[in-house]
């Protein structure tokens, strides 16, 4: 164990945000890499906003990107985490400290922090030395009227109660630590060091909010996304390993992760490069791992449930599985292989209507009949003898099959996808389109 203490301190707002989330994941790494301890502060001094839920949003996503904490309240194997809303016994003692010494007072029965007016130099270890001039600086409230304590106040408290000895935030707090600063200097504590971590834009290059597409680990949670996919992928927005590698392995991003290599421009922030990354990891996945992430995604648009054989699920999820980016893409994708009631898409529609299709399927029916076994390889012998039999191309009869039986012009290799489906299914479907 080394003496590192870091923290991730957010505010329950109902939405776990990217930038949170690379805030929690970077300083996880920091304390991982170092043997430090992690801490999960929440900032709940907001009462109306910290409701159960928002704080649960907060754990779950967390938990589901792996970002394990190391301590909390309460005795042995309670891990937290802190809630700002059982401290505030903490809190009102340093603020008498603060009053005791001058360092505070009151005013219209708020208590006021005598903010000092000279300049201030923040030693920022992401961003460099920041110069701030405080001459205009006023004296902020730190206890509200109604005893309520501001963020101000209770996050220095908190900071310098837990030990911490760095604090990884956002640049969006970087304005807010000359008032930090002052505030340890006057309770007689040493600050920790500060890292403000650059913000994420997006891709047109205006600061990611709340509402942008991808912005809420939620969203990530309820499409499936890979977890290991989505951390390796905020890994990477604003820290690099210092070579083109982008697939990396947390453990290896942990041994390798310091705050000196963090970028201090601003992060671009690609659901596409996200996808890709998703895309990668399915690959790398045994098929029943996908099929259980795809699970309640199947189960939603009533395709597979508890009953569907999992060996054919994943059958037809490894048809799919070199192209996929999300497994969120497959429900639309392989409907036809859980129901005979499908869409047929127009192109799909046209092909049938054609009088050489449906003579091709006429001819296709009784050969794939008489086929040995249902293998891809069989299937395929089949239409190509058929083929040569019959002076035609094999793409006669490969098209109209593929429409007739997916009702689409796309999808993956005919006879595999055939070998699937299964003979009887196969041979119910062209029997109906020619019907
Ligand atoms: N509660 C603050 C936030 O969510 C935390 C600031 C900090 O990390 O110091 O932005």
């Amino acid at each position: 164990m080394s003496d590192i203490r870091v923290r991730f301190a957010p505010s329950p707002t109902g939405m776990l945000h990217v930038g949170g989330a690379r805030t929690a994941l970077f300083n996880w790494l920091f304390a991982r890499h170092g043997g430090g301890t992690f801490i999960l502060r929440i900032e709940d001094t907001d009462r109306a906003r910290s409701t159960e839920e928002a704080v649960a949003i907060i754990i779950d996503g967390l938990r589901w990107l792996g970002l394990d904490w190391d301590e909390g309240p309460g005795a042995g194997g309670d891990r937290g985490p802190y809630f700002q809303s059982q401290r505030s016994a903490i809190y009102d003692r340093h603020v008498e400290r603060l009053l005791a010494a001058g360092a505070a007072y009151e005013a219209e029965g708020a208590i006021r922090f005598r903010m000092p007016k000279s300049p201030c130099l923040v030693r920022d270890l992401i961003c460099g030395d920041v110069r701030f001039d405080r001459a205009d600086e006023p004296d902020i409230v730190i206890r509200r009227s109604d005893g309520s304590p501001v963020f101000h106040l209770v996050n220095v408290i908190d900071d310098l109660e837990m030990g911490i000895t760095h604090v990884i935030r956002g640049e969006d707090h970087l304005s807010n630590t000359p008032k930090h600063l002052a505030l340890f200097d006057a309770l007689g504590a040493p600050a920790p060091s500060y890292a403000h971590i650059p913000l994420i834009l997006n891709p047109d290059g205006s600061k990611m909010s709340k509402r942008d597409e991808g912005a809420s680990i939620g969203e990530y949670m309820r499409a499936a996304f890979v977890p290991e996919a989505v951390r390796n992928y905020l890994c990477l927005l604003g820290w690099s390993p210092k070579d083109d590698r982008e697939i990396l392995a947390i453990d290896e991003v942990r041994q390798r992760f310091d705050l000196g290599h963090v970028n201090r421009a601003n992060a671009r922030f690609d659901l596409k490069k996200l996808a890709w990354m998703n895309g990668q990891y399915l690959r790398a996945m045994p098929v029943s791992e996908i099929r259980e992430l795809a699970r309640p995604l199947l189960a939603a648009a009533q395709l597979a449930d508890g009953d569907t054989d999992p060996a054919y699920t994943e059958a037809v999820i490894g048809l799919f599985r070199e192209k996929l980016q999300r497994a969120d893409e497959l429900p639309a994708r392989v409907a036809y292989f859980f129901r005979d009631e499908f869409p047929i898409e127009p192109d799909a529609a046209a092909r049938l209507a054609e009088p050489a299709s449906r003579e091709s399927i006429r001819l296709l029916i009784p050969a794939l009949e008489a086929a040995a076994d249902f293998s891809a390889a069989a299937t395929e012998a089949t239409v190509r003898a058929l083929a040569t039999e019959t002076g035609r191309k094999a793409a006669a009869f490969i098209h109209p099959c593929r429409a007739a039986v997916s009702g689409s012009t796309a999808g993956p290799s005919l006879f595999h996808m055939l070998e699937v489906l299964g003979r009887d299914r196969v041979l119910a479907r062209l029997r109906a389109a020619v019907s």
